[in-house]
Parts: C-alpha cells; structure tokens; sequence
C-alpha cells in the first residue's frame, strides 16, 4: 500500500519540525551550514525499518551530512521533492552488467538501465562467474569510468576450470589446494563472498564436501556464501534437497549463506515454496544466517543448454557434446531426457527464445520447430549445435538464450513476503528483469497487487541488501553515508520493458545521485560515470597473500 502510513508521515514531520525548531532556538547565533545539494521536503524512507517521515536531505561531496528536520543548510541546488519518495539508491545483488559496464562505448558503461530504475549499486561475478582477479578487475573497471558502483564476488566457475578444466571428476589433494588458493586471493583483493552456480556444468561436477571445502577461504575472511542452487526444480537433487545442501554448506563452512532469484521452477515443484520457507526458517532458528533474493517474473531466464541437456551429456565441452550428439545411440539417449526436462519446463510452447540477433529471436521453441518441421528437440539441438560450432570457431556462441515460463505465481508472492528476502533483477540479454525489474516489483506487487507495501519494497531493494553483504555506509539514508540517493515520483515511476521488448528504460526517476553526483536528472541518465568499485577492506587471513 503505497503512502498508506499517511498519519504516522504527518506525525514525524510533526515531530520533525519540533526537532527542528528546538535545534534553530538552541543555535541561533550560527550561519546556515553550506552544503552541495539539498533534497527538500520529500517523504523519506531511509533504508531501515522505521517509519517514512517528511524531511529534508542534505548532501556535500560524496557524503550525506543530514537526514531530518528542514532548515540549517544552504545550497547551490535544491530538489523540490514535494510528493516524491526519497530513498536510499537502490542496490541490485544479482546482475549480469558485465555487457554494460564492460563495453568500449562509454555511453553505455554509465549502465542506464539500472540507473533508471534508481540502482546505483550492481554485484556482478554472480553464479560462480566472477574472476579470482578481483582487485585487478575492479581497477580497471572504476578507471573506465562507470554509472554504478560493483561490488565483485569470486566465482567457483573460473576457479575450478583453472584447476580442472571442464571435466566431470573431483580434485585431488593438491588440485584443491590450488582451487582454495584462488578463492583466498579474490577475498583478501576484496571480495565481497564466494559464488557459486551449481546447476551450471562444470560447478555441478563438484560434491557438497568440495564446495564446503573452497567457501571455507571465503568464511574465515568474512565472506558469504551465495548461489544459484544446484536444483531449482527436480533435476537432480529437487528443490527441496537442494535448499538442504545450500543450508548445510552454511552450516559446515560457517558462513552466511545467500540464495540467488529464489524460486520454485517447474510444475514438479509448483507449490512448493512453503516448504522452502520452513526449511530456511528452520536453519535460521537453529543459528544459520540464510537469506535469499528474487526477481518479480514469472519467466526465468536461461539457456538451451542449461535446461534441456543432461548434464552427462556436456562432461568435458562442447566438442565432447558435438561428438555425443554424432553417435546415434547417445543422441537417442540425450533427446530422451530432453523429453522430461521439456516436461518439466511446462513444454516447448512455455520457451521463449530471447538471444538478439538471430532468426528465431522472440518466438518460442514451439514455434521454431513447427517452421523447420522438426521435433522441438532437435530444434533446440540445432539451434544448441550452431552455439557450439561457433564457439569453436572463436565466434562468441549464443543464440541460446531462452525466458522459460515456469514459475507459479502463488509461490512467487509467498517467498516475496518473507522478512529475509531482497530484490535482484538477474539482469541478462533478452529478458525485461534487466531494464525493469525494480519498477516492475513496484507497479505489480506494491500497486497493483498489494503483495508487500512500499516500505517493505524500498527496504528489500535498500538496507536489508546492504546489512546481508555488509556493505559500507550503503543503503541507508544516514548522516556520514555515501550519498547514494534516489527520488521518484510515486505515481510515474513504471516498467517500460517487457518480454516482447526487452530493451525500454524504465521511467520515472526523478533524480539519483551516486556517490553524491547527478547520475539520472529527470528520467534521463546524464551521462555522470560517477561508480565505484567498492571492495571490502582486507579482510584478516591473508597474510600470506602477496
Ligand atoms: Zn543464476
């Protein structure tokens, strides 16, 4: 319920202004003190539990200096923000922004399609991808000038292919060695956990022993644990016993433990979000710090590969698999269990190809087959097999890149309710959750539906994100914090993206500032690359790290 809490706002400003006039009397003799900007007169979420309240926030340099009463600060630039909702910038703990800020075209590292949802801070090496390189990596970026602030993970992917390439066997004693030295070094460079992404070939090769035995590195330097799970569905493990191993590696690791765009995927497992929720209420209780993140879509976003082959089918690469699919009696074993993952996806009709730039970009898998007169499998094989070929000829790949309508509503709003869970957009290509995911949240669920009030939602897209990764001075609107600011307009702010075009910027932010600078004026990104790359201080243990 948006702006429902109407007294209790009245009530603060009431209590505010007293505080205010008590201040002014209490120093009369002194000058109003100079700062850069003041946003005046909005209604304030600060990031926290509390209660919004009608204030002003005052902003010098790359600091907030005041939260509060009006009055007691002159500026060059004052935000009217009269109706407005003023909040902390919001923090997006799962996103794919790499193709953002990584680009040559400095005009698209300012990142506008988080900024227009009133992001200012992205993780990125999310899903086990992030490089052990981390300091390095962070340089660089921060150098190239960026609109958001990143905050890095190292990933399990890059550390484990180091070690043992793509192959489906477990380490030995010294290959493990050299696989906790790698995670050691991106959390003594900074580092804000280890990420993992087991349902993802080749980190679903590795046993729950060997994960615990890496995300150890990251625990004794204060690091988290946050994963895309091994299942989401009832591929392998199930859901239910996948959300058991992720609470166990947290458990046996000694670590907080973090779920990536929790959900219950599949019709095998529609439902089913309840018992998730005893299960990780049931570990926080007994002392395991378990929380979890979410985007609000009902289609997830994958690929072919990913989600219709079996895992088997995939040990050692792609010319492994080329090879597999060559050999009629493999090819008739893998189309057969491509059949049951189909099924459990909802069918081919329940797949959209989403990757820009090819033939078959927006029609479903469905649709693909009926026009090349081929069973939906060996549409998805062709369409998997040029994806490999042109990898192999150096080219990028793709093409694959699937929004796979699985999730069940009910299930999507119970896991939304819950006091331990924070937004993420999952941004990827091709999917509207990366240009619209909070807005999206905010029009549906907060609006529309009435799933969670405005608080809760500016709270899981702000301070709660920030206290789960221990972010520094972030989140909050506080005196002494960073200045990460957002102002929206209540009423206009509104997804533009959708599954048909992915690609709309969002509307209706008003101003965000990040790191105290103008990054989005009036609905449009100015241009500002004012992001930071924010790595955790060197965490105790890494002594013998050079
Ligand atoms: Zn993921």
């Amino acid at each position: 319920m948006p702006l429902a809490p109407l007294r209790l706002v009245r009530t603060m400003a009431m209590l505010s202004a007293g505080a205010a006039l008590l201040s002014v009397s209490g120093a009369a003799a002194k000058a109003d003190e100079a700062v850069d900007v003041i946003i005046r007169g909005g209604t304030i979420y600060d990031g926290s539990e509390g209660a919004p309240f009608v204030g002003d926030v005052a902003i010098r340099g790359d600091r907030i200096v005041h939260v509060g009463a009006p009055g007691g600060f002159t500026a060059p630039r004052i935000v009217d923000a009269k109706g407005m909702i003023v909040a902390p910038g919001f923090v997006d703990p799962h996103t794919h922004a790499d193709g953002f800020l990584r680009s040559p075209d400095k005009v698209v590292r300012v990142n506008a399609a988080w900024l227009n949802q009133g992001v200012s801070t992205v993780m990125i090496g999310v899903d086990g991808s992030g490089t052990p390189d981390v300091a390095a990596d962070a340089a660089k970026l921060e150098a190239s000038g960026i609109g958001t602030n990143v905050v890095s993970f190292v990933g399990f992917a890059p550390v484990r292919q180091r070690v043992l390439g793509q192959d489906a066997r477990a380490p030995d004693a010294a290959e493990l060695d050299r696989m906790k030295a790698l995670v050691a070094k991106g959390m003594c460079e900074g580092a804000v956990g280890l990420s993992t992404g087991l349902f993802y070939a080749p980190q679903s090769f590795a046993t729950t022993g060997e994960v615990v035995a890496v995300a150890r590195e990251a625990a004794i330097r204060g690091g988290l644990y946050d994963t895309h799970q091994r299942d989401e569905s009832s591929y392998s493990i199930g859901l239910l016993g996948s959300v058991q191993e992720v609470i166990d590696i947290g458990r046996q690791a000694g670590m907080p433990v973090h779920f990536a765009h929790l959900k219950a995927l599949g019709v095998d497992v529609h439902g089913q979000a309840g018992a998730v929720i005893a299960a990780i209420e049931k570990a926080r209780a007994e002392g395991v710090d378990v929380t979890a993140d979410q985007y609000p879509w009902l289609a997830s976003g994958s690929n072919l590969d990913a989600s219709l082959l079996p895992r088997w089918a995939v040990d050692g690469g792609g010319k492994a698999l080329l090879k597999r699919l060559d050999d009629a009696a493999t090819l008739t074993k893998i189309r057969d269990e491509m059949a049951e993952n189909l099924r459990r996806r909802g069918g081919s009709g329940a797949l959209l190809l989403i990757s820009e730039g090819y033939p078959w970009t927006g029609q479903t898998l469905e649709q693909v087959a009926a026009e090349w007169k081929l069973d939906s499998r060996d549409a998805a094989l062709r369409i998997i097999r040029q994806s490999v070929e042109a990898k192999a000829r150096g080219a990028s790949g793709g093409g694959t890149g699937i929004a796979s309508f699985n999730m069940a509503q009910a299930d999507v709003d119970l896991l939304m309710q819950q006091p331990w869970m924070v937004t993420a957009s999952d941004g990827s290509d091709g999917h509207p959750r990366m240009f619209a995911t909070f807005p999206e949240k905010y029009v549906r669920y907060v609006r529309e539906r009435r799933v969670i009030d405005l608080g809760t939602f500016i709270r899981q897209s702000t301070g709660r994100t920030a206290d789960i990764y221990k972010l520094d001075r972030r989140g909050y609107l506080r005196a002494g914090y960073f200045a990460d600011v957002l102002v929206f307009d209540p009423e206009g702010y509104a997804p533009r993206a959708d599954y048909v075009r992915p690609r709309e910027l969002s509307v209706g932010v008003e101003k965000l500032f990040v790191n105290g600078r103008l990054a989005v004026d009036g609905g449009h990104a100015t241009g500002v690359a004012a992001g930071r790359a924010l790595l955790r201080p060197r965490p105790p243990g890494c002594d013998a790290q050079p």
